[in-house]
């Protein structure tokens, strides 16, 4: 056998890394934007009845009537568009780059953003521009317009609010590229349920806007949902590059009913966002640490030593979000999700002992 790795797969797909999850058992999880919060016991005990009656020996119905409908009602989603379900919203931004694949195509962000829609755009063999936000996380509108203008992107992905630096972009800048755009653009509204403005009410102003939404860090992560909301001539198109049965049985069954019950999970939003403004208090109280204003359910922050900070929670049972070195941007900075109550009050009492610690062991070194 002659085949190796090396000479038969793609180049650019050799130069990738994988997506790495840290191993996180027994620790404080504030590295993926996940809801602390369980659910209440007894739509628990709904759920299980659920499951166990549920027919997983037949195929799911790929179309999920039942699910879109709620959806509809709870996302005040018009019949005038269409939905398509994903195995979370990543596999949605899968299906849509690789629809409009064509070649020499380009993908094009603000960034530092969301690494997947890089990453799909690469896997789908095209290019990719990201065009970098202005220093205060604003998009540097001149500069993203030109760059329209110079790419004929098929596809702008923008994240709102932005992950990870948390902010949402204003409102004008957006309308100018959906106006502007040759093609598609994308708003990506993973963290909509903990920020103020959505783009969804907008969708009747522009053809070529695509809503795309997630249940992920509302609380179901680990169900895998993702939505996108558009005009049916789209959804008809990347329903073809779907596969059938993309969104199991289970999953199908257990959004509806938590969705039914989408009260609950609204509440623990808007607690999350009161612990939000109470960890950006707490943050901007600590005189070496920068927090950035959020809509998200993350704070970005700058601190002094973004490794020496990761790595130091991380011994105190606290996994944050390094990214330090993956963008200019985004120089000595971490990305703290939200937690409960008594995570944030950890995290921060954590966070104090570690940046206390450096200021003696700098003192040190400089006396
Ligand atoms: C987390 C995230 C997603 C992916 O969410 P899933 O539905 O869990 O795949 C998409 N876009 C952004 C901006 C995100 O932060």
């Amino acid at each position: 056998m002659n085949a190796s790795p090396e000479s038969l797969i793609r180049s650019e797909i050799l130069a990738m890394s994988a997506y790495a999850v840290p191993s996180s058992a027994g620790m404080v999880k504030l590295d993926a934007m996940e809801n602390p919060y369980t659910l209440p016991d007894s739509l628990r005990r709904e759920i299980g009845e659920l499951v166990a009656s549920c027919e997983i020996n037949r195929y799911p119905d790929p179309s999920a009537p039942a699910l879109k409908r709620r959806l509809r009602m709870e996302m005040k989603i018009s019949d005038e568009y269409d939905i398509l379900l994903g195995n979370g919203s990543d596999e949605l931004i899968q299906i849509m780059i690789q629809a409009c694949a064509r070649q020499g195509a380009t993908i094009m962000a603000p960034g530092p953003t969301f690494a997947m829609y890089r990453q799909y755009a690469v896997i789908a063999g095209l290019d990719y521009v990201g065009v970098p936000l202005a220093p205060d996380f604003s998009i540097d509108l001149d500069g993203f317009l030109s760059a329209m203008r110079q790419y004929r992107p098929a596809i702008v992905f923008i994240s709102y609010p932005n992950n990870p630096t948390g902010n949402l972009f204003s409102a004008d800048a957006m309308e100018r590229i959906l106006t502007e755009a040759p093609g598609l653009v994308v708003v990506d509204e993973a963290y909509q349920p903990f920020a103020d403005g959505t783009f969804m009410t907008r969708l009747p102003e522009f053809q070529n806007l695509v809503m795309l939404r997630t249940v992920s860090k509302l609380g179901l992560a680990g169900l895998r949902l993702g939505y996108a909301v558009a005009l049916p001539d789209w959804v008809s198109q990347f329903n073809k590059v779907r596969s059938p049965y993309n969104v199991n049985v289970l999953t199908q069954l257990i959004a509806e009913r938590v969705l039914a019950h989408g009260g609950v999970l609204r509440e623990q939003a808007l607690a999350i966002r009161v612990e939000r403004a109470k960890l950006a208090s707490a943050l901007g109280s600590m005189s070496d640490v920068i927090p950035f204003p959020s809509e998200a359910n993350f704070i970005l922050a700058r601190v002094p030593d973004a490794p020496l900070v990761h790595e130091g929670l991380r011994q105190r049972g606290i996994l944050i979000k390094n990214l330090h070195g993956m963008h200019p941007l985004l120089d000595q900075c971490v990305r703290f999700t939200i937690g409960t109550p008594a995570e944030n009050v950890l995290l921060i009492e954590a966070l104090r002992a570690i940046l206390n610690t450096r200021g003696v062991a700098v003192a040190d070194r400089v006396g």
